[in-house]
Parts: structure tokens; sequence; C-alpha cells
């Protein structure tokens, strides 16, 4: 039962461990992975966000351009106005694909609001852009002035700014304004900004030089507003990008907006404002004022492109980039999990659990064998594997010992303690083994003379002290090396390994002139009694039964010839 406590108790353990390290894995690699999945998305979102930006500022683009198709047919005569109204109604239906392509966009990469402001708002202001221009158009020539061109003109400005505002409100709430390019969604912006600006610049004038009549004072303030402010957008641009995004494409783009646009573009309305200045005719037409200025804006959509071009990519790269960071993450993360968790169970089933089984057998196994011997000390405490060890150790230390006693007991003589015939047997058993031992081997046989006169004059009893007496004597004489054996009644043997005859029989004559030389006191007797011994001796032999027949002749030879000596 308390085996069984503790065992539990180490399962708990395990069980906590394993805790442990699975949550602390879960607290590293959940953050990880949670973390890495929020960029990955994020990038995701800036991907939208660039290819909804590219589509709106294509639109912005477009509505913008359609002034120029507006204003060549508002201005054209009656001639030209067919044709005009054709190239215009193109124009508008090109536009009107468009709008529905950009809600599209917008509300495929979730950007519903911005798609329903676009829907409401832009389609509105288009429609009463274009209504001012159709009833310009429808108005006779005689019946038109400049004010009322003036009006179609500012309608359509209108129709561009809802597109402005999208465009605006995507970058202002965007992610990817946190981004590293960052600095190209204002860029987009000012870039929109810059190309509509000077459309301003041209379309404020368009109705006076159209009309040849002077430019209002308004129109002229107008004007040159939008002409600083074209100024202080293209310096913005020039600060914003940064240096290492400046690559010889961009370079290109850039100059050719400076030397068309800057350069050459706007100077062409401050000279036709000069002439309206000094009341002289002006040098262009409005139909030509269009051409002109409509090229000269192409350069500013191009840097714009370029722009989003080269922010796309390197969107796409990002996204690219945090979308494998996510999945290593993700299979790093699940991977070590995984490994741990088979690790531990594995470690649990193959390991611990069979080391808590073979604990507990050991302890069962330790604990049953020497309960007597050796209590328990730590009885109500945890005893580990290798104190069950060491205690199965001491168990079976104990029964070697228990056991070497037994056998001792069985192998040796009660009355005299020296080795019996059993001990005997197995001695010649072992010596058999190896027959080689045998020639080297000496044998004593050692008989008391005449003890059947000490039994018969001083009893058994003390015949057995006699012979007791003997065996003490023998192993007097004798190293732990050399074997003594009670043969028979008062017969002994002595087993010499390793020896030659010369020495053996100085041994056994040392034990005769032992024993004849010595007396033994009998108590009870209060006398002396002393006994002689006769001995045979024999060294190296073929086999035992050789070396036994020959020592033993050598002992009846003794015997017959007067007892109380040695003979080899
Ligand atoms: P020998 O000199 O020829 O040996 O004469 P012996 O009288 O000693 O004759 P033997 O050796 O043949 O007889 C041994 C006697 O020892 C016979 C037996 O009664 C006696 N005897 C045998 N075992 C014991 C014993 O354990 N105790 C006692 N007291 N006497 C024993
Ligand atoms: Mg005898």
């Amino acid at each position: 039962m308390n085996q069984k406590l503790r065992s539990e108790h180490i399962r708990h353990k395990l069980f906590w461990s394993m805790s442990i390290i699975i949550s602390s894995l879960l607290i590293i690699s959940v953050p990880l992975t949670v973390n890495s999945y929020l960029n990955y998305k994020k990038s995701e979102l800036a991907l939208s966000e660039i290819l909804v930006l590219q589509d709106i500022a294509e639109l912005a683009n477009n509505i913008s351009k359609e002034r120029a198709p507006a204003n060549k047919a508002m201005s054209s005569s009656p001639e030209e106005l067919g044709e005009n109204l054709k190239e215009l109604k193109q124009y508008r239906n090109k536009v009107d694909q468009q709008i529905g392509k950009t809600i599209y966009v917008l509300n495929s990469h979730g950007f519903t609001k911005q798609a329903e402001w676009l829907y409401v708002n832009l389609i509105k202001n288009l429609e009463n852009g274009r209504n001012a221009v159709d009833e310009y158009i429808a108005t006779p020539v005689s019946q038109r002035d400049a004010e009322q061109l003036d009006q179609a003109i500012k309608k359509m400005f209108v129709a561009w700014d809802s597109t402005h505002d999208v465009l605006k409100r995507i970058v202002y709430h965007s992610v990817g304004r946190t981004s590293n390019i960052s600095d190209n969604y204002t860029l987009v912006l000012l870039l929109a900004d810059l190309r509509d600006q000077a459309g301003r610049v041209a379309s404020t004038i368009m109705a006076s030089v159209t009309y040849g009549q002077p430019i209002s004072e308004e129109n002229i303030s107008h004007s040159l507003q939008t002409q600083y402010q074209v100024d202080y957008l293209w310096d913005l641009i020039n600060t914003l990008q940064p240096s290492e995004q400046r690559t010889v494409e961009y370079l290109e783009l850039h100059k050719k907006v400076q030397r068309e646009f800057i350069n050459k573009g706007i100077p062409v309305v401050a000279g036709l404002i000069q002439e309206s200045r000094q009341n002289k005719p002006y040098s262009l037409k409005g139909t030509e004022l269009t051409k002109v200025m409509v090229d000269k804006f192409v350069t500013v959509v191009d840097l714009q492109g370029y722009i989003l071009k080269s922010s796309l990519s390197s969107v796409e790269r990002a996204y690219k980039r945090e979308f494998r960071g996510f999945i290593f993450t993700l299979l790093v993360s699940v991977v070590s999990l995984f490994s741990a968790l088979f690790t531990l169970i594995y470690a649990r089933r193959k390991v611990f659990v069979p080391l808590i089984e073979a604990r507990q057998k050991i302890l069962e196994l330790s604990e049953s064998k020497q309960s007597l011997a050796f209590p328990l000390e730590k009885a109500d405490k945890e005893v580990s594997l290798f104190e069950s060890i060491q205690k199965l150790q001491n168990m079976l230390q104990q029964r070697d010992i228990l056991e070497f006693q037994l056998r001792n007991i069985a192998n040796t003589d009660v009355l005299t303690g020296v080795s019996n015939r059993l001990a005997l047997n197995e001695y010649i058993r072992l010596l058999e083994l190896r027959p080689e031992r045998l020639t080297q081997t000496g044998l004593i046989i050692i008989d008391i003379d005449d003890f059947k006169i000490v039994n018969d004059h001083l009893g058994h009893i003390i015949g057995d002290q006699v012979i007791k007496f003997i065996a003490d004597n023998l192993k007097e004489h004798l190293t732990s090396s050399e074997l003594v054996v009670r043969y028979g009644g008062d017969e002994f043997l002595i087993i010499v390994d390793n020896t030659n005859f010369k020495d053996v029989l100085i041994l056994a004559e040392k034990i005769r002139y032992s024993i004849n030389n010595s007396e033994f006191y009998v108590k009870d007797l209060n006398e002396f009694v002393s006994v002689s011994i006769s001995a045979g001796v024999a060294v190296g032999a073929v086999s035992w039964m050789a070396l036994l027949e020959r020592a033993d002749k050598s002992l009846l030879k003794v015997k017959t010839q007067g007892k109380n000596a040695v003979l080899g």
C-alpha cells in the first residue's frame, strides 16, 4: 500500500514536470506564433491596400483626365463637335467601367465602407459634372458664356475630389503606413494632388482663354494660388523620397516631371495670365491649352505609377517574408511541442514507469526477505531505486552468509568440527575436474591405535572426547589450505595440495609425535589418558582412488608392524 502511494507520488511529480515543460514551451511559442501571424496578416493587409491604392490612383487620374475630352468637346467648333463628343463618350464609358472595377476591388479587399462612399459620392458628383458639361455643349454657341464653361469645369473638379478623398482615407487608415514604405503612400497622395492641382492651374483660366476674354482677378489669384501649391507639393515630394529609393528609373521620371511639367507646363499658364494682364491676345486657343497640358500631366502620372509599382513589389516581398516567417515559426513551435510531448510520453512509458515498477519489485523482494534482519529504517519515507537496490544487495549478502553457514553445517563433522565425508566428496569432485593437480596432492590417513580399548575401558563418551582431542591436535598442525576430514570412527584424512612426498611425510611424523607426547586430561576420572596414532602417506596418483589405496596400504602396514608410526 505504502509503496503504491510512493509510486503515485513519483507519477504526480512526473506529471507536473511534464506540464511545466509543455507550458513553458507554450508560453514561448504561442506569442511568437501569434505575433508572426499578426505580422503576416498585417503584410497581407498592406498588400491589399497597395493594390487598392493603385486602382484608386488610376481611377483618380482617369477622372482627372476626363476633363481633357470634356474641355475639348466644350470648346469645339460645330464641325469638330461630333467627333469630339464621340471621343468624350468613349472616355466616359472607360471611366464608368473603371469605377465599377474599383468598387469591386475595394469590396473584395474588405474596404466596403470606402466602396460605398465612392459609389454614393463619386457617381453623384461625376454625374453633376458631366451634366454641367453636357448642358454647356447643348447650349447654342451664341448663348454660351465663360461663366457657364467655368462652372462646368469646376463641377468636374468635385468629381475628382471624391476619388481623392477615398485615396486619402485609405492612406490615413492604412496599416502599411507604419512600414518602411509609409513615405510612398504619402508620395502617391502628393503626386495625385500635384497632378490635379496642375489640372486646376490650367482649368481655372480655360474658360477665359477659350472666350478670348481677360481672366477674372478671382481666377487669376486662384490659378496663382494653385501654382504655388504645385511648387509646394513638388518640394514636399523631393523632400520625402528616401535616397535609397532613388533608382535610375525614378530619377529619370522625376527629371521628366521637373522638365516637362514644372519647367514647361506651368510657365505656359503663367504666360497666358501675363498676356491677359497686358490685354494682349492669347497665344493659345482653349483646345491648344488642353492639348499642351495633357502631355505634361502624363509625366506626373508616370512617376506616381512607378512609386506604386515599387511599393507593390516591396510590400509583396514583405508579404512573402512574413508568410514564410509565420509558417516557419508555426512549424518550429508545433514540432518542438510535439517532440517534447513525445519525448515525455516516451520517457514516462519506457523509462520512468518501468523504473518505478522495478523499484517497487526490488523493494517488495528485499522487504519480504529481510524484514527480520534488516527492519525498514525509512518505512514512512520515500525509498529511491538506489536505496531499493541497496536493500536487495544487503538481503542477498545476508542470504549468502546464511547459505555459507548452512553449507558448512552440512559439511562439518558435528563432534570434531572438521570436514565430514560430504565435504570430502565435494573436494574430490573439484580435484577430479583438474586431474593434473592430483600429481602434487598429498594424502595422510590417520587411525587411532587400539581405540576400541579406550572405548571399552573409559566408555564411549570419553572415547568421543579423545576423538575430539585428536581432531584439535590435527587442526593445530594444519593451515587453512589443508583439508582435515573425519573419514570414519577413529579415522582422519589430511589432504595437502601442491606438495611433495618428503614434506607430507614430515608433517605426518610431526602430528604423530605431537599426539604421542601429549596427554588428554579426563576430568570425570581425574586422570590423564594418552593415545597414539598410525599414519599412511601417499603423494601423487592418477586418481583419487589410487591415492587413497596407496595411503591405506601404508596405514595397514604400520598397523601390522606395531602401530604408532608413519609409513609412505
Ligand atoms: P587399531 O589399532 O587396529 O585401529 O585398533 P582399534 O581398536 O582402533 O580398531 P578400529 O580402528 O578398527 O576400531 C575403531 C573403533 O572405534 C570401533 C568403534 O567402536 C569405535 N568408534 C567408532 N566411532 C566412534 C565414535 O564416534 N565414538 C566412540 N567413542 N567410538 C567410536
Ligand atoms: Mg583404530
